[in-house]
């Protein structure tokens, strides 16, 4: 992928909010909890490698990414924590995975049955995690007979594998209602019932669970959004400590054009100048990961927002200004411009989405810059 590096729109990535967010949530643990943090995805469209670095100054003892290449990333940096990949993957991956010290989850006996045989040719052994489907419906063993079937499959298999995790993941913790989390605990306790002695981390909690279900986070959590500073819930719920967005999405008005009523404005005509209209260009479009549902949403340009008239196009949209203003004028679109703040959250409500795809959608392109 190409980095527009010599473009105005920017992703600046605040490091220190970074550090804040991790360090928050470390000093919230119990003694003994590891934090893991959640840098899959380009680290939430952060950025992989600053990311963890910060993530690791703030004292998270290892990482979660969910697919190999993101994990060998960080190897290749020379990250040397544990890295836990949360998705599934072929039998034929094991060993690359044991080579470079990458623990994987598995939520299937086959996944052990036939990655055995590849690690004992290559005399190797790899790290695993158990998944528990508790009720997320993704991945993982569903019933205790089957978790007792699979802990007793790697009590003979210990050459080729170390049993080193095991997890959950919630689908709910981020809502007020608690009912379907209670339910998938009730499971847990079920499924962990069966497994003595304990691997070494037994892990539930996602940002949501170990700010609002913290008596159940296990002796490590997998710390993601609220890294990044957004709140998982969105607006449900409040956060209990001082999440700071660690993302602002900046650019500038590269052209600037007075239009008559009634012109028209991007693909399919959708937008006619009801006056004339002062009409600003900026460097961003679908492409980009700025969604063509984004259409009639604001950005602020000095201080003002500034609706997005006419389609999103692939690289580039257009908005009406309250006046005249200067090329180079900057534009914020995600954080704050002369008082005014437009936050993921925001952009999420108006897209029908919610912040953890926004930031996340944001694709290379856009030059992250770091501060
Ligand atoms: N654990 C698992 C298994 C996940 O899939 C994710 C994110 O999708 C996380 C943890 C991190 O979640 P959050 O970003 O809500 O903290």
């Amino acid at each position: 992928m190409v980095v527009g590096r010599h473009r105005e729109t920017k992703a600046v990535i605040d490091l220190g909010a970074i550090y804040h967010n991790v360090a928050e949530e470390k000093a919230r643990l119990k003694e003994g909890q590891d934090l893991f943090a959640v840098v899959k995805a380009n680290a939430y469209g952060h950025g992989l490698i600053q990311v963890a670095r910060a993530a690791k100054q703030a004292g998270a003892n290892g990482f979660c990414v969910a697919v190999i290449d993101e994990g060998l990333a960080l190897r290749q940096a020379g990250f040397t924590e544990p890295i836990l990949i949360l998705g599934v993957n072929s039998p034929i991956e094991a060993v690359i995975m044991a080579q470079n010290d990458l623990s994987v989850a598995v939520g299937d006996e086959s996944f052990l049955r036939e990655a055995a045989p590849v690690l004992k040719q290559a005399g190797l052994r790899l790290k695993v995690h158990l998944a528990l489907d508790t009720g997320m419906g993704r991945i993982g063993f569903r019933f205790a007979d089957e978790v007792k079937s699979v802990v007793a499959l790697l009590g003979q298999l210990t050459k080729q594998f170390v049993f080193e995790g095991i997890f959950t993941h919630f689908a709910s913790a981020d809502s007020k209602e608690t009912s379907y989390f209670n339910k998938q605990v009730a499971l847990l306790n079920e499924m962990l019932q069966v497994v003595s002695p304990k691997p070494r981390y037994v892990h539930f909690a996602n940002t949501a669970t170990a700010m609002w279900h913290s008596e159940l986070t296990g002796n490590a959590i997998r710390y993601g959004i609220g890294m990044y500073g957004l709140n998982p819930s969105g607006s449900q719920l409040t956060e209990p400590g001082t999440l700071r967005p660690a993302m602002e999405l900046v650019s500038q008005l590269v052209a600037v054009k007075h239009v008559s009523a009634g012109a028209a404005i991007g693909y399919g005509e959708t937008y006619v100048a009801k006056h004339d209209e002062w009409i600003g260009t900026i460097p961003i479009g679908y492409a980009d990961g700025w969604s063509r549902k984004l259409q009639g949403f604001s950005v602020l340009v000095a201080g003002n927002y500034c609706e997005v008239v006419g389609r999103v196009c692939m690289d580039q949209i257009m908005v009406r200004l309250p006046q005249n203003f200067k090329l180079g004028t900057k534009v914020t679109l995600i954080g704050t411009n002369n008082g005014h703040t437009i936050t993921a959250q925001d952009v999420a409500n108006y897209a029908h989405t919610i912040h953890y795809e926004i930031v996340s959608a944001l694709t290379e392109r856009i030059e992250r810059v770091y501060v």
